[in-house]
């Protein structure tokens, strides 16, 4: 892949991720301004996550399978997820490197980790087992079958990001998911970058799991690569792209690829022509 085509997908990610961001922070001020008006809430309301856009629901499957587990099922809910689901299965954890809202607040912290470390200040960078997020997935999942309540809402970022910005737009203060934000960035600043979507979100945990066939990944051109080590830097999610060791936890963000300076990475369907 040219080092152009790396920058457009990035450049494109980023628009997309814009774009996200902007319906999770402004949907709740322009709702919460038209309130007295007529919102157009048929064009569309809700957030990243969960959402309706032109009479289309679009929920993400976290999420979906909280409100089946929940006991909330109703008939639709599996069409609803339909469209998230099969762009994880396709395109593996996406999600996390296009959609997710707390990603601008993962960069501010990565910012301020890299600002430590020029100060001397050391933070610590803690890599927990890989198997912790599927057990905290399990224990979400499974704690909301039996108590009827949903969970991933009080540990999800795009769930509280969302409650936060309502909260705030319509005067309500900032509440307990702030709160919950505010710890997991404290988290990924100090003790592990990136940590909490590495090890502890229970979407990226499911997206990794639906999306563990996906047919799109990091491929690498041994004969091109450099072992320059700048890919596995960049990387938020602790992956291996210059030893090929990419695997589900992927966020298909095409960062390692725009870095490579020799082009030897590119993010491709399997088996098609790098
Ligand atoms: S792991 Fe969770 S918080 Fe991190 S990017 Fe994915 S959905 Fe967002
Ligand atoms: S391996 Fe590359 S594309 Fe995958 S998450 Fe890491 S930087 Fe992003």
């Amino acid at each position: 892949m040219t080092l152009r085509r790396a920058r457009r997908y990035v450049r494109v990610r980023r628009a997309v991720l814009a774009a996200s961001v902007l319906t999770v922070v402004g949907t709740p001020f322009l709702a919460a301004r038209f309130a007295d008006r007529s919102w157009p809430s048929g064009v569309f309301v809700g957030a990243t996550g969960a959402a309706r856009a032109l009479g289309v629901e679009l929920l993400d499957p976290l999420l979906t399978a909280g409100v089946a587990l929940s006991g909330g099922a109703r008939r639709g809910l599996l069409v609803a997820a339909l469209p998230v689901l099969l762009l994880v299965v396709v395109l593996g954890r996406f999600f996390c490197g296009w959609l997710c809202p707390y990603l601008p607040l993962l960069a501010v912290s990565n910012a301020v980790r890299w600002a430590l470390a020029r100060l001397g200040i050391p933070t610590l960078d803690l890599r927990l087992p890989g198997w912790i997020r599927f057990a905290v997935l399990g224990v979400v999942l499974g704690g909301t079958g039996a108590l009827g309540v949903q969970l991933a809402t009080l540990v999800y970022p795009p769930a509280l990001l969302a409650r936060t910005a309502y909260r705030l737009a319509f005067g309500l203060g900032l509440g307990g998911a702030a709160v919950v934000v505010a710890v997991v960035w404290l988290f990924d600043t100090t003790v592990s970058r990136a940590g909490f979507c590495r090890s502890l979100c229970p979407g990226g945990a499911l997206f990794s799991l639906l999306g563990a066939r996906s047919p799109v990944g990091v491929r690498r051109v041994a004969s091109r690569c450099t072992d320059c080590t700048v890919c596995d830097v960049v990387c938020n999610l602790g992956q291996g792209p210059m030893t090929d060791r990419v695997d589900a936890g992927c966020e298909r963000c095409g960062r390692c690829v725009a870095a490579c300076p020799t082009g030897a990475l590119s993010l491709s369907f399997e088996g098609r022509r790098r």
